[in-house]
């Protein structure tokens, strides 16, 4: 993996979300983990230890894929020498502001100040572009943030609802606005503090839900954000192929750890069209 250089956030929102991400899951993995679980299960028991495994493993993907995908350079940066000489063709183009000729499927992000590979979109949570490099530990980021907040809820459910008693229609209202009531101290309890994380938690569901089922869909289909905005399919080799092209060769377990290497197919250079590959296979 080639290391970003500068990876401090660029912009106000970029860095008010990765903010929010850095302060948000720890204090949700602490109250899934030393708050709800201890009052559901007797400490010690096999479902607690169970429950505290399973936590850990979601915990140490979120964390890990978070990581990568912030420091991974999927940039064209370290390519420029080798391809400033390169002849524009094949849907290369000379980016003025890169000062360098760019392969397909890159686009220069303003933000970045740079050409992604395979750019698909600029994430403010992680303050950084989403391309070729990291697209495998973003999709895996999101994936096992939806399964956690997924599985938080299940079990928020039985706790909260037995820890608050509920007053119409102050308990709307409070759960309605549950940061404001408690960061302007109309009530300060832990009670109303639990809510809130209980709240941000399942906005977190619902949000990160409907991300994965638009990335997946995206990883699927062989295209990115733009791609498909404007009706490009020309890079959608069959499912497996695509895959394989987002998450490596061992796709079928990058699930399971950030660490696992699975090499990509190519270096984000080299792109076959439908066109030219249905070609190639009617000439084996
Ligand atoms: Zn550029
Ligand atoms: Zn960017």
């Amino acid at each position: 993996m080639i290391v970003r250089k500068k990876i401090l956030p660029k912009t106000i929102s970029d860095g008010l979300s990765m903010g929010f991400i850095l302060i948000i899951v720890p204090l949700i993995y602490w109250f899934e983990l030393w708050v709800v679980l201890p009052e559901l299960y007797e400490v010690g028991s096999l479902w607690y230890i169970v429950h505290f495994i399973f936590g850990n493993f979601l915990m140490i993907n979120i964390v890990g894929n978070f990581t990568y995908t912030v420091l991974s350079d999927t940039s064209i940066r370290h390519l420029i020498l080798s391809i400033k000489n390169a002849k524009i063709k094949n849907g290369w183009r000379f980016c003025s502001s890169c000062e360098a000729v760019a392969p397909p499927r890159s686009w220069h992000c303003q933000i970045c100040n740079t050409c992604i590979l395979k750019r698909d979109h600029h994430c403010i949570f992680t303050g950084c572009c989403i391309g070729y490099n990291n697209h495998r530990y973003f999709l895996m980021f999101i994936l096992h943030l939806f399964i956690a907040t997924t599985y938080s809820f299940c079990y928020n459910n039985y706790y909260i609802w037995n820890i608050i008693n509920f007053e119409f229609p102050l308990s709307i209202v409070k759960i309605i606005f549950p940061l404001a009531i408690f960061v302007f101290g109309f009530d300060d309890s832990w009670e109303q503090f639990y809510l809130m994380l209980y709240i941000v938690s399942v906005v977190g569901m619902c949000f990160t839900g409907a991300l994965c089922i638009y990335h997946f869909h995206l990883m699927i289909t062989g295209s990115v954000a733009y791609e498909r905005n404007h009706g490009n399919q020309k890079y959608n080799l069959g499912w497996r192929h695509n895959i394989e092209d987002a998450l490596g060769k061992r796709w079928f377990i990058t699930w399971l750890f950030p660490y696992i290497n699975s090499e990509l197919l190519n270096d984000g250079l080299l792109w076959e069209t439908n066109s030219s590959w249905m070609n190639n296979l009617k000439n084996r």
